[in-house]
C-alpha cells in the first residue's frame, strides 16, 4: 500500500482510491451537476465596449475536494465573491493553477470550444506540480458546456470575439503549514472579450529581457501556476517604459530566445535551398505548452509545403535573430497565444539598439496573417481540423 502510494504519488493515489478500500473517494462526475439559476441578471455590453477579463457572465461552476471525500458536487450558480480563512493556503503559498480558453460563437449561434482537451491535459500537469488534486478532463469539459450554454447569450458574434474561459484550481486548506493541501476549489469563470485588432493587425515591439529569466530547467515556468506570473510583470513594465509593448524572455549566458510576455515565440528565417525556416524553441521545461503554438506547429507541418519549409522546434539565441536580420534573413515574427492567436512583432530592442522586423508595412507577414485565418477559420466553425472545434452540447 505504501509503496504504492510513492511509486504514483498522491493524486495516482487517491485517483485509484476511488476503487479500493475509500469507496466514499469520488472522482469528478459531470451528472451530478446542480445548476441554481441567476435572478438578477446582468445587462450585456454591446461589442465595442468589452475590456478583457474585467466583466464576467451570470453564472460560475464550482467544485469542492476534499482528500477524504474527493470531488464534490459540481455547482453553478450566480456569480459570487469567496469567503475564506485568511490563513488560506492558496493566498500565502500560491497553491493556484489556472487555464485560458475560449468557446466562440459560430454562424449557426451555436458555441464551440476549441482542442479543450488540451487545456485539461494542461491543467492536469499543473495540478500535479503543486500538489493539487488531478481530475477526469472530459467530465470538467461536459460542465464547462453547461456554464457556457448556461451563459451562451453572453457569448459575442464577430470576427475575433469570444467568451473567454478561466478554469482555476487553488489549495483551500486554512492552515500556514506548507504542505500537501487537503482541501482545494476547482471553479470556472466566463468573460466576454474582444477582438485584439480590428481589420488589420497591429505590430508590437519587444524588448529583450535579460536581467530577469522567466523559467529555467527544473523550475515550473512550463506549468500554468499563479506563482509564474506575478514575478512577470515587473519586466514589462520596464520594457514600457522604455517605449516597448511587450517583453522577450530569453534565457542562459547564451540568451535563447524562449517566450514574448505570455505567449509562445516564432520567427521566420531564410534557409539554405531558398526554403524559410519556421522556428519556436522546444519544450525543454522552460517553455509553456501552449495550445496555440502545438496548432500552428500541427497545421504548418500538414499544410505548408515541405520542398519549401522548415517547420522546426529547435534552441536558437537573440544573436542568431539579430545575425539574420543584418544578413536580410529575417522574414517576420510573431507571438502566439489564445487571447490574440497570434501576434505581429515589428522591432525588438536589444542591448539599445532595435532589431527591425519586416512586418508588411505595420500589418502583419504572410505567414502570420495565413495562421490567423486558418485558426480563426476552424475554431469559429466554418472549416472542420481533426475534431479540434468541439460544439457545446
Ligand atoms: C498561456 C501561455 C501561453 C500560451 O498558451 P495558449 O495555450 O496558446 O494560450 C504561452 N506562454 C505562457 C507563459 C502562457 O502562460
Amino acid at each position: 500500500m505504501m509503496a504504492g502510494l510513492y511509486k504514483k504519488g498522491i493524486n495516482g493515489f487517491l485517483k485509484s482510491a476511488g476503487t479500493n478500500i475509500f469507496t466514499r473517494n469520488m472522482s469528478l462526475d459531470a451528472s451530478k451537476l446542480e445548476i441554481i439559476k441567476t435572478t438578477s441578471p446582468k445587462a450585456k455590453l454591446p461589442n465595442d465596449q468589452l475590456v478583457f477579463g474585467k466583466t464576467f457572465t451570470d453564472h460560475m461552476l464550482e467544485i469542492e475536494w476534499t482528500a477524504e471525500k474527493g470531488w464534490g458536487k459540481p455547482v453553478i450558480s450566480p456569480y459570487h465573491n469567496f469567503s475564506m480563512d485568511p490563513s488560506t493556503n492558496v493566498l500565502h503559498y500560491a497553491f493556484t493553477a489556472f487555464e485560458g480558453m475560449k468557446a466562440y460563437r459560430d454562424s449557426e449561434d451555436k458555441i464551440r470550444l476549441f482542442r479543450p482537451n488540451k487545456n485539461m491535459e494542461r491543467m492536469n500537469k499543473s495540478a500535479e506540480r503543486i500538489s493539487l488534486p488531478t481530475f477526469d478532463g472530459e467530465e470538467l469539459i461536459k460542465l464547462i458546456d453547461q456554464l457556457v450554454l448556461l451563459d451562451q447569450d453572453f457569448v459575442p458574434k464577430g470576427a475575433g470575439y469570444s467568451l473567454y474561459l478561466r478554469p482555476t484550481l487553488i489549495g483551500t486548506t486554512a492552515s500556514l503549514g506548507v504542505g500537501i493541501p487537503d482541501r482545494a476549489l476547482l471553479f470556472v469563470l466566463a468573460s466576454p472579450v474582444g477582438s485584439y485588432y480590428g481589420k488589420t493587425f497591429k505590430p508590437v515591439a519587444l524588448e529583450a529581457t535579460d536581467y530577469a529569466v522567466r523559467a529555467w530547467p527544473g523550475g515550473s515556468g512550463n506549468r500554468k501556476l499563479g506563482a509564474n506570473y506575478a514575478p512577470s510583470v515587473q519586466p514589462q513594465i520596464e520594457a514600457a517604459s522604455r517605449g516597448y509593448q511587450q517583453n522577450l524572455w530569453l534565457f542562459g549566458k547564451e540568451g535563447y530566445v524562449t517566450e514574448v510576455g505570455t505567449m509562445n515565440a516564432f520567427f521566420v528565417f531564410k534557409a539554405s535551398d531558398g526554403k524559410k525556416e519556421l522556428v519556436t524553441a522546444p519544450l525543454d521545461g522552460t517553455i509553456l505548452e501552449g495550445v496555440t503554438r502545438d496548432s500552428i506547429l500541427e497545421l504548418c507541418r500538414e499544410r505548408l509545403s515541405s520542398d519549401e519549409w522548415i517547420v522546426s522546434e529547435r534552441l536558437f539565441t537573440i544573436h542568431e535573430v539579430q545575425e539574420k536580420a543584418e544578413k536580410g534573413e529575417l522574414i517576420e515574427a510573431f507571438g502566439a497565444g489564445t487571447a490574440a492567436v497570434v501576434s505581429p512583432i515589428d522591432r525588438i530592442g536589444w542591448r539599445g539598439k532595435d532589431i527591425a522586423v519586416p512586418a508588411g508595412n505595420g500589418d502583419a507577414g504572410e505567414l502570420t496573417k495565413t495562421l490567423a485565418e486558418w485558426i480563426r477559420q476552424i475554431q469559429y466553425g466554418e472549416k472542420q481540423f481533426r475534431n479540434w472545434s468541439r460544439e457545446a452540447k
